[in-house]
Order: C-alpha cells, then sequence, then structure tokens
C-alpha cells in the first residue's frame, strides 16, 4: 500500500494521459485498469487512513502507478457520489 501525496499522484495522473488506460468501476474503491495496448489487467484500490489516502495496485510497480493515476479521477467522481448519496 502507498500513500498517494501531491506530487506521486500528478506524475501518475500526467503517465496516464499519456498511455489512457481504460478504467471501469469495479465497486467504491475498487476498479479495474485495462492497458490497451497489451490487454494488461489491473485493480487498483484506494484507502483512507486517518485522514491520509492510499492507493494499492496488482501491478509490479512499487510506486504511485499511472494505474492508480487513472483510476483516481473515476474514484473523485465515485467519492462525490458517495457523499451526495449520503448527505
Ligand atoms: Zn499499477
Amino acid at each position: 500500500m502507498l500513500e498517494i501525496t501531491k506530487e506521486n499522484i500528478e506524475k501518475a495522473i500526467e503517465k496516464a494521459k499519456a498511455t489512457k488506460p481504460k478504467v471501469k468501476v469495479i465497486e467504491f474503491r475498487r476498479y479495474a485498469v485495462t492497458n490497451k495496448t497489451t490487454g494488461a489487467n489491473y485493480e487498483v484500490k484506494f484507502y483512507k487512513i486517518s485522514g491520509k489516502k492510499f492507493a494499492e495496485c496488482d501491478c509490479k510497480a512499487t510506486k504511485i502507478c499511472y494505474h492508480i493515476g487513472a483510476s483516481i479521477g473515476a474514484h473523485i467522481i465515485e467519492a462525490e457520489k458517495m457523499h451526495t448519496a449520503t448527505a
């Protein structure tokens, strides 16, 4: 599990914009990311612990990867929906 910081997520989003993987919502905080070129599938999970944000991806990367960068956009939309639903 890796902590999301402003710096590392910005880099991951930049990379995601260049590779444009496909993101599918599995459930809130869980996303399936597909590399359109290779067809490889990865699962990204988001966590919130004591106000800090964490993410996990099942690819080999040991830092915030572009799969996480690609999923965060969908995650923000989902999180907002949850807020609206519970408000
Ligand atoms: Zn990854």
